[in-house]
């Protein structure tokens, strides 16, 4: 929701609350292409705060059978709401072609152009992203999600070179979601006791070069194949 202060008819100033639209903001460049979206600079017209939002095809996501990818990033991202380390659902809309989600803008790009870039990184600089990647899958697995495609092009880098975990398509949430969770998508943090011992989550999704050992040999994911 957005909060716009109107005056009223009796002169006294009310906020009210008004759901974002496509109109709220204005387009800019196109950030990146996704196989199923493509994420565009925007800006909120009222606030001017920037924003990248990921605008999917809705005729393409159902040919292409990509539904239920999408309600599992949009419910994924509702859950994970309030960590730096993890890029921030704030808005969703659609119109009569497209979905919109509207999220945080990460100019420093995906974390596998930098490594690209500098070859190996030393050890403090591993130090630095290591921490910050350790305490975000930790906020993520205590809140009942595992991410399952864990890859230096799903690590994205905000202004200050932080990182923000992304692409939440193919994550496994485990424990049932609370009522509240589908109404505004303001959910409590799950406790560790309330999150299942490790159900099993045994249909293969990752990347092959990230795939970790007892994805191999059991066929399924969990909260320690995120860390590997
Ligand atoms: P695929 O869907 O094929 O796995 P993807 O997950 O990279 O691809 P998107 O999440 O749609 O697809 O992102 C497309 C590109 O847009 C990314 O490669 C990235 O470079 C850029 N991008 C995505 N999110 C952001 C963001 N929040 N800020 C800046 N750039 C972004």
């Amino acid at each position: 929701m957005g909060v716009r202060q109107e005056v009223d008819a009796s002169g006294r100033t009310v906020t009210r609350y008004i759901k974002k639209g496509v109109r709220d903001f204005s387009f800019g460049q196109t950030l990146g292409e996704g196989s199923y979206s493509t994420v565009v600079l925007a800006q909120d017209r009222q606030n001017h705060k920037e924003y990248a939002i990921k605008i999917l095809d809705k005729r393409h996501i159902i040919k292409e059978k990509k539904v239920k990818y999408v309600n599992i990033e949009k419910d994924t991202l509702n859950r994970l709401n309030d960590h730096p380390g993890i890029v921030r659902l704030y808005y969703t809309f659609q119109d009569e072609r497209s979905l919109y989600f509207v999220i945080d803008y990460c100019p420093g790009g995906e974390l596998l152009s930098v490594l690209k870039r500098v070859g190996t990184f030393d050890e403090e600089c591993t130090r630095f992203y290591g921490a910050q990647i350790l305490d975000a899958i930790d906020y993520m697995h205590k809140r009942g999600v595992i991410h399952r495609d864990l890859k230096p092009e799903n690590i994205l880098l905000d202004a200050q070179m932080h990182t923000k975990i992304t692409d939440f398509g193919t994550a496994k949430l485990f424990g049932e979601p609370k009522k509240t969770e589908e109404k505004s998508g303001d959910m409590p943090p799950i406790g560790a006791g309330e999150v299942p011992a490790e159900e099993r989550a045994n249909s293969f999704v990752g990347t092959a070069e990230y795939v970790s050992p007892e994805l191999l040999t059991d066929k399924n994911a969990c909260r320690a194949s995120d860390l590997w």
